[in-house]
């Protein structure tokens, strides 16, 4: 029996012609599996992959995608378009569900650095790694420091409003963006924001494509702003004797006047893993920049407030890099040792945050499943990874993300802090938040994808 994809091989074909045959892969071509999954352990279907090199060859595809929607009318779920950046998302919202990948890595230039205005400007599959390091040696940098940023595109970034351990004092992708170029599927394109901070122009336009996970059109280039860098960074390392005193020191540093840089929690069954040398069962890894004269106060402040029962500071960047690199190196420890990791990114407010890693640690093991927790504590988000040997189990993880969810609505958090709903999390996400919250995006996405042309995965219902 011929299957969708091959009734419309003729249709694929006028579509691989836009970027050139060598860029359009098909299911049975080398590579092609790698456009099914992301970074969870989801894994979707799709029957052809498009890697477009410009903004035109993108708004030639929606065109002929669009004609060819006209003419295939039972065949539309074939013809559909799931973006995709550098796959390197934890929800799933890049894992097609059928239709067509559209691959944004060819478009990766660095279009300006403007530093009188101290805007970049690039194209949307550039990786955000090649940004910062087309400005090492500059005295200004894009503050966003997403982990994965060797992995994940602006475009991506974008799309996930992705944040790291810079957000608690720089914020998030959101306000790093200055303006944004996109294009509809009904190919409206529309540049949104503007060069200043500050603007009121009606609904914004760049917030909404902020997180919206490629559901409101395709994002082609973005202007994001750029900060002076710091003249001095320190980085400070404490344990504590338990968790909750861990967590509670980070709402005592919010008290005592402080703006760190970071403050990071690791839990002490990670910091085992990590190799941190340290006593105790959970660390803060609190970073302080500025000038040296208010790194040096700040230190000074810090030791005084003496919370932590163990303490490392590194100052010079080999020694601080050192200390990430092993901070990083928890999540290849993890999956050497377990077959499965789903890490979670909820956000509550600080006041909850010891009760709902409690939460969290207690429900997985009452079903048998380890957890190990770290995250950006300072701005309430947690990694809560859950860990399991064998396929057979992964159901579980449904439940307890429901259960986890339900807890963080209740507390006032979220139940994404940055790495978006994506398929994994829209499962539940409508039991959980009030109806009228997704009437309303539900009317958003019409408005912008009246036909469900674009990550038509994440429209469907649990
Ligand atoms: C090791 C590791 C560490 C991580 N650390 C962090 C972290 O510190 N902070 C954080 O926030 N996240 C982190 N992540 C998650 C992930 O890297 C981010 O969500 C990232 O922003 C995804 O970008 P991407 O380019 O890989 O997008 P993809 O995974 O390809 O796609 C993500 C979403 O963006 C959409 N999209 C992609 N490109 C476009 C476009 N041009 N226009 C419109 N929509 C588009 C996709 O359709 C999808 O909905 C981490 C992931 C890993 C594997």
């Amino acid at each position: 029996m011929l299957t969708g994809g091959d009734k419309l091989r003729n249709a694929f074909e006028s579509l691989a012609r836009i970027v050139g045959t060598r860029y359009a892969l098909y299911p049975a071509d080398t590579g092609f599996e790698d456009y099914l999954r992301d970074e969870t352990y989801l894994r979707g279907d799709a029957s052809l992959v498009l890697a477009p090199a410009t903004g035109d060859e993108v708004v030639a595809i929606l065109a002929e995608l669009r004609a060819l929607r006209a003419r295939h009318t039972n065949e539309q779920q074939h013809l559909t378009l799931t973006l995709r950046g550098g796959g390197s998302g934890l929800s799933g919202a890049a894992v097609p569900v059928s239709g067509i990948v559209l691959d944004t890595a060819r478009m990766n230039r660095l279009l300006d650095v403007d530093e009188k205005n101290l805007i970049a400007k690039a194209e949307c599959g550039i990786r955000v790694a090649e940004i910062q390091a087309a400005l090492a040696g500059e005295n200004f940098d894009y503050a966003v420091d997403p982990s994965s940023a060797a992995l994940c595109t602006l475009g991506g970034s974008i799309a996930t409003n992705a944040a790291g351990p810079s957000s608690l004092k720089y914020g998030t992708t959101r306000q790093n963006l200055a303006a944004v170029r996109f294009v509809t599927s009904g190919g409206e394109l529309i540049s949104a924001g503007a060069l200043p901070a500050k603007t009121s122009m009606g609904f914004s336009l760049s917030d909404l494509l902020c997180g919206s996970e490629g559901r409101l059109g395709v994002i082609l280039e973005a202007d994001v702003r750029l900060l002076p860098r710091a003249e001095e960074t320190a980085l400070v390392v404490g344990s504590f004797g338990d968790e909750s005193g861990a967590m509670d020191f980070v709402l005592q540093l919010r008290q005592s006047g402080l703006r760190p840089r970071c403050v990071e929690i690791v839990d002490g069954y990670s910091m085992r893993l990590a190799d941190f040398s340290l006593a105790g069962e959970a660390m803060l890894m609190i970073e302080l920049d500025g000038s040296a004269a208010q790194v040096a106060h700040d230190l000074e402040k810090l030791q005084a407030l003496r919370p932590a029962i163990d303490w490392l500071l590194a100052r010079g960047q080999s020694d601080r890099a050192g200390l990430w690199k092993k901070r990083k190196s928890i999540t290849q420890e993890l999956k050497k040792r377990f077959a499965f990791k789903l890490g979670e990114d909820i956000a509550v407010p600080l006041t909850a945050l010891a009760h709902t890693a409690a939460f969290a640690r207690t429900r997985a093991a009452e079903r048998g499943v380890e957890t190990a927790i770290w995250g950006h504590a300072g701005d309430g988000n947690l990694h809560v990874n859950y860990l399991l040997e064998k396929a057979a189990d992964l159901p579980v993880l449904d439940i307890l993300m429901k259960e986890l969810a339900y807890e963080v609505t209740r507390v006032g958090g979220a139940i994404s802090g940055e790495h978006g709903l994506g398929r994994l999390k829209k499962k539940f996400a409508r039991a959980v938040l009030p109806a009228a919250y997704f009437n309303a995006q539900d009317r958003i996405k019409a408005a912008f994808d009246p036909d469900c042309m674009l990550n038509p995965a994440l429209e469907l219902p649990a």
